[in-house]
């Protein structure tokens, strides 16, 4: 097992991506906690599942992550019922679209403040425990549409452009300290953040892709095993990885 007795919190952990990352880590060893908005009946059959097939522990906690006093709550919640922190991943972010000038400033920020401020909070209040734990892997889920860009979600890609920026400068500052920082920067993955897209436009948007259909969750969450494990991940960090179904080739 790959991350026996590691510990790890999850933003967005009951639906998605951050749900098969979730799945992954408990199947390696790992004790979680699993934050959640709104999807508390979800996050708790999740924590039964898990500790059932797996014998590791899942917490479940609710947490805005645009909310400073709730961010700390979880991760002094986590650290008390787990011990400590080894991995954090933030997996929660929405996703709305508007043509530019049609974009209500209200749009931009919560977009901001979700997939960018959220990260940040997160980061700002568990790095000083990993600091002292001398060991931490930061794991933020960005996307495929910060490196190339997308119509009408110019917010999607600069939040998500912005986690790119702050992976890379902490990364620099924190790996003397034996963490490391990376992003996951999936191409489109089936889940409930993209099923209203319109259908002709995903059966275009896939006839672009060199792999030419879309990934699903279980495809994206190896690669947050993989940055997290030891010694797998041991020399990766600012990197941005992309199981993107080749969208994007840096
Ligand atoms: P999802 O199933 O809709 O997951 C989004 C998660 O974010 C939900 O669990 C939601 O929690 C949580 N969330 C939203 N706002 C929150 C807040 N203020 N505080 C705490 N949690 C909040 O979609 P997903 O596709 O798995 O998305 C996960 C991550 O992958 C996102 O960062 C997304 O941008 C990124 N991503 C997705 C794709 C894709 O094609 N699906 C591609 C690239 C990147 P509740 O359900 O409890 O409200």
């Amino acid at each position: 097992m790959k991350l026996k007795g590691q510990k790890a919190l999850i933003t967005g952990g009951s639906t998605g991506i951050g749900k098969g990352i979730a799945e992954a880590y408990a199947a390696e060893g790992a004790n979680l906690v699993i934050n959640y908005l709104n999807n508390d009946k979800e996050a708790a059959v999740l924590k039964e599942a898990l500790e059932k097939e797996h014998g590791v522990t899942v917490e479940i906690k609710e947490a805005d992550v645009t909310d400073e006093t709730q961010v700390e709550e979880l991760v002094n919640f986590t650290i008390e019922r787990l011990g400590r922190i080894d991995i954090l991943v933030n997996s929660a972010g929405i996703l709305t679209q508007y043509p530019f000038t049609e974009m209500p400033i209200s749009a931009w920020d919560k977009m901001v403040a979700i997939n960018l401020r959220g990260p940040f909070l997160m980061i700002h209040y568990t790095l000083p425990h990993m600091i002292e734990n001398k060991f931490g892997r930061i794991i933020n889920i960005a996307s495929q549409l910060a490196q190339i860009g997308g119509k009408e979600l110019a917010h999607y890609a600069a939040s998500k452009a912005g986690v790119i920026g702050m992976t890379k400068s902490l990364a620099r500052e924190v790996g003397v300290h034996g963490i490391t920082v990376n992003c996951v920067a999936p191409g489109p993955i089936e889940t409930e953040m993209i099923s209203h897209l319109d259908p002709e436009w995903k059966k275009m948007k896939e006839s672009e892709l060199a792999i030419p259909r879309f990934g699903k969750v279980e495809e994206v969450a190896p690669s947050a095993v993989f940055l997290a494990s030891q010694p797998d991940g041991n020399l990766f960090t600012g990197q941005t990885i992309g199981p993107n179904s080749g969208d994007v080739m840096l």
